[in-house]
């Protein structure tokens, strides 16, 4: 699997990543020992970079995947976790919070450091707060040795360029914004490098919508939206190729992102992915899916607090 360096660290990540919310059973209830040989047979055929949160399963993701490390060389791959999102609506932005909920995921996944820790979902919280004391908390925990570089997430992008414009950041996780359906992550890809700030690619089936299976009940774009994609799954499928296959190669061909994590929940989906990703996509394919989702292209559901949002993407080399 193709390494790339993400930029500003000394880390270099599979070109794949291993997204670890179905771990949590955020997609369906899953078999235990399955999502765990998930991730055993990821690592061993070369993906190197794990996303996880406490969040996802309410730290259910992070005990499974904890029990899947156990024994792993921990040089062997890059572990991302997160910190101030704990429920559906259950929010902790404070710096004490931040540091018992690093050491609380330190110890389901059985490690002694976390290569990275994000602030999870942004858009929720009061971004002063996020630049004055969650983010400078994590920035102790790093001059402590527990993690080694610090980033936010989010879906609004607004607000990872709000928040990155006023504070370090090593990394964006950016979701959705980088798939078949939407890319709206590319007219943000300047301002983040030149402030140095690495973006991390994430939900390149768009949370399951650019699947043959089709999006959970919980997935927040419109009926219009998902039928578009149920239509375009059932199009790729009858040219004889799944939509997962040319979604997962679109998103993940991009050159700016070091990796792509796709939720993964078992060996199957693990062995296809990987056969996949290195591939590029059917250019005839592509441009006749895109054509069908055309009706759909763009659109973004309101996520977080409004005011979190206004940012616009500014041009590069301007101010932000
Ligand atoms: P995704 O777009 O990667 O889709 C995951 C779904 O697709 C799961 O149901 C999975 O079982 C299925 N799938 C995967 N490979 C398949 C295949 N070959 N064939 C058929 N189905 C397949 O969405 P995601 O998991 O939500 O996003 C990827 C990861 O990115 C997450 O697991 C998480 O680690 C991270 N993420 C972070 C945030 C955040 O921080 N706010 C938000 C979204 C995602």
């Amino acid at each position: 699997m193709e390494l790339r360096r993400l930029a500003g660290t000394d880390l270099q990540l599979s070109k794949l990543g291993f997204g670890a919310a179905p771990l949590g059973d955020v997609y369906g209830t899953i078999d235990r020992a399955a999502g765990v040989r998930a991730v055993r047979v990821a690592l061993d055929l070369g993906v190197n970079v794990i996303d996880v949160s406490p969040y996802y399963g309410r730290t259910l993701a992070e005990t499974v995947l904890g029990k899947s490390l156990a024994g792993v060389d921990r040089a062997a791959y890059v572990l991302a976790s997160k910190v101030g999102r704990y429920g559906l609506a259950e929010f902790d932005f404070t710096a004490g919070r931040v540091r018992s909920s690093v050491d609380e995921s330190l110890g389901r996944l059985g490690v002694d450091y976390l290569d990275l820790v994000q602030v999870h979902d942004i858009e929720f919280g009061d971004l002063d707060q996020i630049v004055a004391e969650t983010v400078p908390a994590l920035y102790e925990l790093r001059d402590a040795g527990k993690i080694r570089y610090v980033g936010a997430t989010g879906y609004p992008l607004g607000a990872l360029g709000s928040v990155a414009a006023r504070v370090p950041l090593d990394t964006v996780l950016s979701y959705c914004r980088y798939t078949l359906l939407d890319q709206a992550i590319e007219d943000w890809l300047p301002f983040f490098q030149e402030r140095g700030t690495a973006v991390l690619n994430a939900s390149p089936l768009a949370m399951g919508a650019l699947t043959a299976r089709g999006a959970p009940d919980w997935h927040p774009a419109p009926r219009a939206v998902l039928e578009c994609c149920a239509r375009a799954a059932r199009f790729s499928g009858e040219q004889g190729s799944p939509l997962e296959k040319l979604a997962l190669q679109f998103s993940a061909a991009h050159p700016a992102f070091a990796t792509t994590f796709v939720g993964m929940a078992d060996e199957q989906e693990v062995r296809r992915n990987i056969a996949w990703v290195d591939q590029p996509p059917d250019d005839r394919l592509l441009a006749q899916v895109r054509a069908l989702i055309a009706p759909v292209h763009g659109y973004a559901w309101p996520s977080g607090r409004p005011e979190n949002d206004v940012m616009v993407p500014p041009r590069a080399g301007g101010s932000a």
